[in-house]
């Protein structure tokens, strides 16, 4: 049964395994969005009132939890009360900027001093004032005071969550998302399970009852108000997958994967530079994507180059030698980046997303080609653009690229450009692959399922059609990885299906030899290829 109520037992479709046991914490997706903007005026009075109400909460907050936590809320309401912070941010509305825009921005260059400060002390301090932003920014834009932290466990329902708004939640004390509508290929589903949250989605109406709640994103389901007798049978489902996990991670430390006598590469997909810190992303082969789109959201400005520098290094630090595929901005289709995306297109997924954006907006495409030129002579590097679709589209993208080192050198700063390749997403791609003169291909089963299958893959209501098993997909992915092997370049996949322990067998039988997954999914990955070259099945 999907999308129905058994009891008080609710069944959906998994979007990432893992098990959550606390409270049901509702979410209104809308909330946390962008504030609509007053006269100067209107926003001025705002923002007063916004600090107004947050030194209140914190002073509430310090004297209930005393100790070290009331020193460092006295932190935060020392700079609600620094008169020149607050001054600029003033200045900032009385340029125009709407209340929110005007302290996000402020407080994220202080945050940045901070981190910047040699003293650790200092350094410290920056996560308190992220948290005195958000606090602020929620108050502003309505969420009612409070910015979202999950209860211990806590199960967060909503209709459909953007991804922006899942990287506002602060997931730190673990938790699940239990949706009523989306879809387990969306990009929300792709981060919960990129940060090992569980998440279960079309679990139809809910009602808005139910305190406690249990939500099994291996058997879809979500219960609310347990017996006792559900809890314990919960609890037991828990320490089996617990278990089985722990005996999948005992394979990472194996030094190779191979089947039939074939090393198989695995690299771990990233969003962010925290993604690397994930337990077992250290038994990866290197980094097969980092999308970093992701670095745009949550900010009301877009990165500037060092900004983007500084992440992209610590990335290849953390690589050593190993290889470090970045992706340049994937923005678009369902990842809306205000400022930067076009509004008001009928169809975004087939809209101006990926490589045709950063064409068209050169001027923010060039700061972040500077930085990846900057970066790449710090370590492995290879860079790839999503969404292309023709040959064209890529010597653009080269032609831009080499004309940023070169003004760079030029300037004196140590660049280079560095290894460039594409994914291989779009079917035309797929179909022409022997046209591109790349270094390598990455193929996104993600996008080139939709794209083949014209399922969109935000569209729950599509996600039994929505196959990437479908003989029309392996036919693409088997043909670009046919032209890889005769063309000498390397091809990889990236997309979801890659982490998929049943889609295993179809994608080494296509002659992939490369995959890139997300590091909760390594140890399991790695565990059904040792299954295979046995002659087990997928487990
Ligand atoms: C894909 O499309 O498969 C892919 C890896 O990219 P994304 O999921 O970010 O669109
Ligand atoms: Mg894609």
């Amino acid at each position: 049964m999907q999308g129905g109520a058994a009891g008080s037992a609710y069944r959906g479709r998994t979007a990432s395994i893992g098990f959550a046991h606390g409270p049901l914490v509702r979410v209104d997706a809308g909330a946390g969005g962008e504030r609509v903007a007053g006269t100067l005026v209107e926003e001025a009075l705002a923002l007063r009132k916004a600090i107004d109400l947050a030194s209140g909460q914190i002073a509430d907050l310090a004297a209930s939890a005393g100790g070290e936590a009331a020193q460092i809320l006295e932190f935060q309401v020392a700079l609600l009360e620094d008169e020149d912070l607050i001054e600029q941010i003033f200045a900032s509305i009385g340029e125009g900027r709407p209340a929110d825009v005007a302290w996000r921005s402020t407080l994220d260059e202080q945050i940045a001093e901070y981190n910047a400060a040699a003293d650790e002390y200092l350094q410290a301090r920056s996560s308190d004032l992220a948290d005195l932003r958000d606090r602020v920014v929620h108050i502003l834009r309505g969420d009612e005071g409070e910015p979202l932290k999950i209860p211990s466990g806590g199960v967060v329902c909503a209709d459909d969550l953007p991804p922006s708004r899942f990287l506002e939640i602060d997931w730190s004390g673990g938790g699940g998302l239990a949706l009523l509508h989306g879809s387990p290929t969306s990009h929300v589903a792709m981060l919960a399970r990129a940060r090992g949250i569980p998440m279960v989605v079309q679990l139809g109406a809910i009602p808005d009852a139910g305190a406690t709640a249990l939500l099994d994103g291996e058997g879809a389901t979500l219960e609310l108000d347990p017996s006792a007798e559900q809890v314990r049978i919960f609890e037991k489902r828990r320490e089996s997958h617990r278990k089985s996990r722990a005996s999948a991670r005992a394979i990472l430390r194996r030094p190779t994967a191979s089947w039939r006598g074939e090393h198989i590469k695995l690299l771990i997909n990233i969003q962010r530079v925290d993604d690397l810190e994930h337990a077992d992303a250290q038994y990866a082969d290197g980094i097969g994507l980092m999308r970093t789109e992701f670095l745009l959201a949550g900010h009301s400005e877009l990165p500037d180059e060092e900004t983007q520098f500084q992440a992209y290094d610590a990335v290849l630090r953390w690589a050593g030698q190993r290889p470090v595929t970045i992706r340049t901005f994937d923005a678009g289709g369902d990842k809306p980046v205000p400022g930067f995306t076009f509004d008001g297109e009928a169809n975004p997924f087939l809209g101006v997303r990926g490589l045709r954006l950063c064409l068209a907006r050169p001027e923010i495409f060039a700061v972040q080609l500077r930085a990846l030129a900057r970066a790449a002579v710090r370590g492995n590097l290879k860079v790839m653009f999503p969404m292309v679709t023709s040959a064209d589209e890529l010597e653009a993208g080269r032609k831009l690229f080499a004309d940023v080192v070169q003004r760079l050198q030029a300037d004196g700063i140590a660049a280079m450009l560095p290894e460039l390749g594409i994914m291989v997403e779009v079917p035309a791609a797929a179909l022409a692959v022997s046209s591109f003169k790349a270094s390598f291909f990455s193929i996104g089963s993600n996008d080139l399922a939709q794209y083949v299958l014209a399922c969109d893959r935000s569209n729950g209501a599509l996600a039994p059609l929505m196959d990437p098993l479908h003989p029309a997909v392996l036919e693409l992915i088997s043909r670009t990885a046919e032209h890889g092997r005769r063309a000498g370049v390397s091809v990889s996949l990236c997309g979801d299906m890659a982490g998929d322990p049943r889609c295993l067998p179809a994608l080494l039988n296509c002659g992939l030899r490369e995959l890139s997954v997300n590091a909760s999914a390594l140890a399991q990955i790695k565990q059904t290829i040792d299954r295979l070259s046995s002659g087990g099945g997928v487990g």
